[in-house]
């Protein structure tokens, strides 16, 4: 049964800008989940009066090039604003943004669902900084707050699409191609358990085919993708319950509760109306030189989704491979190192090793592709052996096992772990031989008719070979001895 209603889903994000210092001041960005409180304060970013703030630069590229790889129109002139803020992780009271006048407008981003591509628009990207952290304590009967002003000052991107995902897949590939960007651009790590990435959804539905937009909410505490995922879901399961039940959806700003599964209510700090937002007197406006957001628009890197495009036409990979080789530009750059090093290995034959083999390597070691001893002219080597037939699948994940631990050459690795392929015709035929003899009674059983028992077989004789035998012309080989034994029993019956 389709559902009635359509989900109507719109993203706010805030990314922190990782530069060396702090928006405003020169207070270097320590990470937050590490670092003794208040290590990294000053009298700018802890709001002591008559302080002045002075732009980060640094920042202010880093912001142009996110705007810029959103395909926004980035404005000459933009206007930094005072956000009236009254809370204790913000002691000047107020927090530095932009709002009438953002850095950029009106750009878009692709990505792909099952159904193909699809654009959601970005409204704004905007500068701010970043509110201290409150922990709430409660001790000996007393109850206590403690304020760590680390993060105050902290340079963040905003960025806002408009409600445009239709789909909880929508939701989830719309956030994971912005954190993609986000990378690419060298600008922030994606991580979202640490807080860096912060993706908050606005969440209504409406009837399938109405055009006006339904009451929404917002969800925060969102922690991780599947945190994201799963209150989307729950906020259009809840929602579309309430609707059918007679009820009304009430605008509101809820948190995630990952342990209990389920959104709930939030306290508001405050209301928008409150905000009393004016031009912040002590910072003159931010104007870009053309000709530098130029250079900046240069300087950047191909994105991921163009890139995903060009490996799938260049490469001949399915577009499930093209995605999982350029989601990290890192992994993408080892690839195409790779392919243009290999003689005889094919872009495909690569692509499997790199998402198969290695990236199984890494995710058990819980290493990063940066880290590895061997590069991508290493891994070329190697699958050029596996191609050409001096190794076999199997002997090629265990050469590319001691690549991976210690690095070296592959030739001098297969062969010193010997790990060349046999072919030798007299060797397949004993190893062949030697398997038949010592399991008549499932060579009986499969020429009785149980066929799944030859895969079986071959796995032993595989195995019997240390491995290392030539795959193809040794299951040839066993087959043909099977079928001779099964003659032989024919004609003696
Ligand atoms: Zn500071």
């Amino acid at each position: 049964m389709s559902s009635p209603y359509q989900p109507v889903v719109g993203l706010e994000v805030h990314a922190v800008l990782e530069t060396r210092s702090k928006m405003f001041c020169d207070c270097p960005l320590v990470d937050s989940t590490h670092a003794e409180p208040n290590v990294a304060v000053c009298p700018v970013c802890s709001g002591m009066p008559g302080m002045l703030p002075v732009i980060n630069q640094a920042a202010v590229e880093y912001a142009v090039r996110v705007a810029l790889a959103l395909n926004c129109q980035v404005h000459s002139t933009s206007i930094f604003a005072r956000k009236s803020y009254f809370y204790p992780d913000l002691p000047k009271g107020f927090q530095i943004s932009q709002y009438e006048q953002p850095l950029a407008t009106d750009g878009w981003l692709e990505f792909d669902t099952a159904e193909g591509e699809q654009r959601v628009a970005i409204r704004r990207v905007h500068i701010e900084e970043d509110t201290g952290k409150l922990t709430h304590v409660e001790e000996d009967g007393g109850r206590y707050s403690l304020v760590d002003l680390n993060r105050s000052g902290v340079p963040l991107l905003e960025i806002v699409t408009e409600p445009q995902l239709h789909s909880v897949e929508a939701v989830r590939n719309c956030a994971y191609a912005l954190r993609s960007i986000l990378r690419y651009v060298g600008v922030n790590s994606g991580n979202l358990e640490k807080g860096l990435l912060r993706i908050e959804p606005n969440i209504s539905i409406r009837p399938a085919g109405s055009t006006e937009f339904g009451t929404r909410v917002e969800v925060k505490n969102l922690n991780s993708f599947r945190s994201l995922e799963r209150a989307v879901a729950y906020e259009l399961e809840r929602q579309g319950a309430l609707l059918e039940g007679g009820g009304a959806v009430v605008q509101q700003t809820l948190g995630w509760d990952d342990a209990r599964g389920m959104t709930q209510p939030q306290r508001s700090k405050e209301f928008a109306e409150d905000y009393r937002y004016f031009p912040e007197p002590d910072l003159p406006p931010l104007v870009l030189d053309p000709a530098w957001v130029e250079d900046v628009r240069a300087s950047l890197p191909e994105l991921p989704h163009t890139r995903l495009k060009r490996f799938a036409g260049q490469y001949g990979l399915s577009g499930y491979d093209a995605g999982v080789l350029t989601a990290e530009r890192e992994v993408a750059d080892f690839y195409e190192a790779a392919v243009a090093a290999a003689k005889q290995a094919d872009a495909k034959l690569v692509a499997n090793w790199v998402s198969g083999p290695l990236f199984g390597l890494l995710n058990e070691a819980g290493a990063e592709l940066g880290a590895l001893p061997f590069g991508p002219a290493e891994l070329a080597a190697l699958l050029d052996l596996l191609a050409g037939g001096a190794i076999n699948p199997a002997g090629a994940r265990l050469a590319l096992a001691e690549l991976f631990a210690s690095g070296g050459q592959p030739a001098e690795i297969v062969e010193r772990l010997g790990l060349q392929q046999v072919s030798d015709a007299g060797q397949l035929q004993a190893w062949a031989a030697e398997t038949l003899a010592r399991h008549p009674q499932q060579v009986a059983e499969y020429l009785g008719g149980n066929a799944p028992l030859l895969n079986w077989l071959f796995g032993q004789a595989l195995k019997l070979s240390g491995g290392k035998a030539d795959p193809a012309a040794l299951r040839a080989e066993l087959e043909r001895q099977i079928a001779d034994a099964g003659l032989q029993k024919e004609q003696s019956a």
